[in-house]
């Protein structure tokens, strides 16, 4: 950079010079005095001292009106010699004004030659402040040399050599060191190169040079080494310290942008992991924490659960039930989970929990536990229906297995208990896939049997005791396969439930049922007959209605078909029972309570229940010889004459059973030991015997 402006600060100077020499009026050479005054000044930006005319002999007169005698004409004479502009310093005790001063001279001629030159002087040290040594504090100091590696001019007094080649003379410098050196950098000037000395241990300086290109010069700066690295180390302070606070605001933007995708990641965590309902665990949740216990290898459980009929009560009653449901649900699973145990909602009323499990049979304690604490739930938040779960368990036994695979193996196990409302619980096994495919089998026949209405009915007739006169008949369905097979009820029906074709069914048994009712009459036979009722039909909002409307259609006697209804399905739901049956008893139809004594009905229940027949289960019958069975039924009995409803005592096997509940009072029985269920001919056979 001062290389060029040297080079422009030179040319501006030596072309003011020659300017002044074109003004020259050459006829009087002789006499400095008269040529320099024949000089007509212009005016310029270039800042120099004085200019003057000096004959050959030294006699000079200049611009602000000196008459000197030059001490040495030495200079006048190289210009002569030079025959154009020569540069030159001059030291303090040489110049005019005893300072140091930068000289331009140009020959003058007239027709016999030289006579004269003109001179322009310059302050060197303006010309110094010119330089700019900013970049090391003002510690930089430069010379010039031409050509031929003299040294025009320096800035430091103690660099005074006269030529390149006594740059290193100095005998503080390695010799064979700076040989080679000095003559890199003299090659370098022949090729107009600029560059670099790096220091050594006897040059502690750096020199860089570089081209001016006016006269062919060369200005060389030299820095001390501790200079440069001094500032070098100002530079690399703020380099830094530039990093560091670089490097700050990069941590702090990048803490805040982790900070912000960690919160964003918890967040999508919190909504992943956390079921909406329940304030629980999602399955995602529980997936994760399930696999962490899989890899220990552990005995353990995996289960899924979910209730009958949950679509039920969020139909008929509302959302917010089936929510609370569901909550309650959690709420049960969470508080008997121990350490490392986990439950996590997968789907509506469906859950996954993982369980840890020493044995199975202590395993089925706590399944059962959880079963009853359902089935007892008391909140007056929720209807008093009966909560039934489905629950199928996967027993694992290795490590590492799939969760897939578990799921599905125990969504396997509970479709084989969905809907039994005896059996809750079904372990996986690997003869589960054949009956699983079985029952699938099933289905699709049992759906194809619906459509066909390929279904018959039997009679199992009812007998009173004291009489032995037939007195009814319960009506049983009857499914025939194509193979000639019978599937039976207990096979087919909870597959009905579960997959809700039991509505169609039981409204294609009530069809046949009123069908039977109006042949027996039109034939003079009246008999009662009992058609059973499934829970799903009673939900079904337009049960009533329909009911009836099949009945005129048929032509039937609704004051002669009882409909029997389970004691738990009156049980689950009794308030919106309790005025069902009011309204179908206000229709004619007579209702019989199912399977009594396998419920949960209390005598308060019972009290408030509009029936007129109470059917004894069959498994009171059974135990009719253990004393603790006979005090029941004989109380069972007494209640339900107080009540005034009809005991009817079911599966009545043995003439001891028949003679037992005859003696106890029990109006009518109905079992093998009078008659299997027979179709209707025999009935009406039977009848007229
Ligand atoms: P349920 O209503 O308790 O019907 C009585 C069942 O006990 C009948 O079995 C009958 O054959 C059987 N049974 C009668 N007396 C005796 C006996 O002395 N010993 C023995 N071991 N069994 C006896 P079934 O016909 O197999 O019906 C089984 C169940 O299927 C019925 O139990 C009822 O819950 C259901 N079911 C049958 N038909 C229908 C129907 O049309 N609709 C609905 N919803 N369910 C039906
Ligand atoms: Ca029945
Ligand atoms: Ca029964």
């Amino acid at each position: 950079k001062n290389a060029h402006a040297m080079d422009l600060e030179f040319r501006q100077q030596a072309s003011y010079l020659l300017s002044l020499k074109r003004e020259v009026n050459s006829d009087n050479l002789d006499d400095p005095k008269a040529t320099l005054l024949s000089i007509a000044e212009t005016p310029t930006t270039v800042e120099y001292k004085r200019y003057g005319v000096a004959t050959l002999d030294g006699r000079a007169y200049t611009s602000d009106g000196k008459e000197v005698k030059l001490s040495t004409t030495a200079h006048i004479d190289e210009c002569v010699k030079n025959n154009g502009l020569t540069v030159y310093k001059l030291t303090t005790e040489e110049s005019i004004d005893k300072d140091s001063v930068f000289m331009m001279m140009l020959p003058l001629k007239d027709k016999n030659g030289t006579k004269a030159v003109i001179f322009l002087s310059f302050s060197t040290e303006a010309f110094e402040k010119k330089f700019d040594s900013s970049a090391f504090e003002g510690t930089e100091f430069f010379f010039i040399v031409d050509a031929n590696g003299k040294n025009i001019m320096s800035t430091h007094e103690k660099a005074q050599f006269h030529d390149i080649s006594n740059l290193f003379a100095s005998s503080q410098y390695d010799p064979k060191y700076n040989g080679s050196r000095l003559e890199a950098l003299k090659q370098d000037m022949k090729n107009l190169k600029s560059g670099v000395l790096l220091p050594t241990e006897s040059a502690n300086f750096y020199l860089s040079y570089a081209p001016i290109y006016f006269n062919g010069w060369y200005l060389f700066s030299i820095v001390p080494a501790g200079n440069v690295d001094a500032n070098r180390n100002t530079v690399l302070t703020y380099v830094i310290f530039m990093c560091l606070l670089l490097a700050i605001i990069f941590s702090v933007l990048t803490s805040y942008v982790v900070f912000m995708e960690r919160r964003k990641k918890d967040e999508l965590d919190k909504i992943l992991y956390t079921d909406s309902l329940t304030g629980g665990p999602s399955y995602a949740k529980f997936c994760l924490d399930v696999k962490q216990q899989l890899v220990k290898g552990q005995k353990a459980a995996y289960i899924v659960m979910d209730l009958d009929n949950f679509k039920l009560i969020n139909d008929y009653y509302s959302y917010e039930i089936g929510n609370k449901t569901i909550n309650l649900i959690y709420s049960i699973w969470n508080d008997m989970l121990e350490d490392n145990e986990y439950v996590g909602r997968i789907a509506a009323d469906r859950f996954a929990v993982y369980l840890k499990c020493s044995s199975e049979e202590q395993l089925m304690k706590r399944l059962d536990n959880f079963c009853e604490l359902c089935r007892s739930h008391n909140d007056k938040n929720l209807g008093s229906y009966i909560i039934t779960p489905s629950i199928g368990v996967y027993l694992i036994n290795e490590k590492n297995v799939n969760i897939q695979q578990m799921q599905n193996s125990a969504v396997m196990a509970k479709a084989l208990v969905k809907g039994d409302h005896e059996t809750m619980v079904a372990v996986y096994n690997s003869n589960l896939r054949k009956e699983m495919s079985d029952r699938k089998t099933l289905e699709d026949e049992l759906e194809h049997a619906i459509q066909d209405r390929v279904f018959s009915l039997m009679f199992q007739p009812q007998f009173d005791t004291q009489t032995k006169k037939l007195c009814g008949a319960e009506a049983l369905i009857r499914w025939q396969k194509e193979d000639g097979t019978y599937v039976p009820p207990s096979k087919f029906i909870p597959i009905a439930e579960d997959r809700g074709f039991i509505k169609d069914l039981d409204r294609l048994v009530f069809e046949m049922a009123c069908d039977a009712q109006k042949t027996f009459a039109d034939n003079n036979n009246i008999i009662d007959i009992s058609v059973n009722v499934s829970q799903q039909s009673l939900y079904d909002p337009n049960f009533i209605d329909k009911y009836v409307e099949i009945a005129k259609e048929k032509n039937a006697d609704i004051s002669h078909i009882h409909l029997e209804i389970t004691e738990s399905t009156l049980f689950e739901n009794h308030k919106m029972f309790i005025k069902l049956l009011r309204k179908l008893r206000r229709l004619g139809f007579k209702i019989h309570m199912d399977d009594f004594g396998t419920g949960y009905s209390s005598i308060m229940l019972l009290k408030s229940m509009p029936i007129d027949f109470l059917k004894l289960d069959k498994s009171f019958v059974d135990d009719y010889n253990d004393p603790r069975g006979r005090s029941i039924i004989e109380c069972i009995i007494t209640m339900a004459k107080q009540l005034g409803v009809i005991l009817i005592a079911e599966g009545v096997e043995t003439e001891n059973q028949y003679l037992y509940i005859k003696e106890q009072g029990c109006e009518i029985t109905q079992g093998f030991y009078f008659s299997k269920p027979i179709t209707s001919e025999e009935i009406e056979n039977l009848l007229k015997d």
